[in-house]
């Protein structure tokens, strides 16, 4: 998929419109989701033009993709989940319901989270 350079989170990081900034490096920008579906809802973006993990993984410097991990963690620990934990997600694409087609991972946490995705049993 090509890069839409009209996205709501290319305009974010022109800075043409706000956001609840968490956390940013050089590579990356944290900010509170604007719709949260928890307590703590926050959304890690790499600041280049990345649509999916695909495309990051394989184009992105290994400083960009160091710089997005580290700020991933960065910012669950400068929103207060580190300790109690948190949940990462990445809707990658159509079938995941990928509504904004700029990179994100999303950190759900400050309270018990329901369901397990992955149920291991016995294990
Ligand atoms: P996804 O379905 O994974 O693409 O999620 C996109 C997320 O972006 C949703 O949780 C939206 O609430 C969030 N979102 C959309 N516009 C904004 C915005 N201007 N600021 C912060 N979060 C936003």
């Amino acid at each position: 998929m090509s890069y839409d350079r009209h996205n709501v989170f290319a305009r974010i990081l022109r800075g043409e419109i706000p956001c609840k900034k968490v956390y940013e490096n050089a590579h990356a920008l944290a900010f509170h989701d604007i719709n949260p579906l928890m307590p703590v809802h926050v959304l890690v973006i790499p600041k280049g033009e990345y649509v999916s993990f695909v495309d990051f993984s394989a184009q992105a410097s290994a400083e960009e993709q160091a710089g997005f991990v580290q700020a991933i963690g960065a910012a669950a620990k400068a929103c207060g989940v580190a300790a109690g934990g948190y949940r990462l997600i990445a809707n990658n694409g159509a079938d995941a319901h990928q509504e904004v087609p700029h990179l994100h991972v999303h950190i759900f946490g400050g309270k018990p989270i329901p369901g397990r995705m992955i149920k291991q049993e016995g294990r």
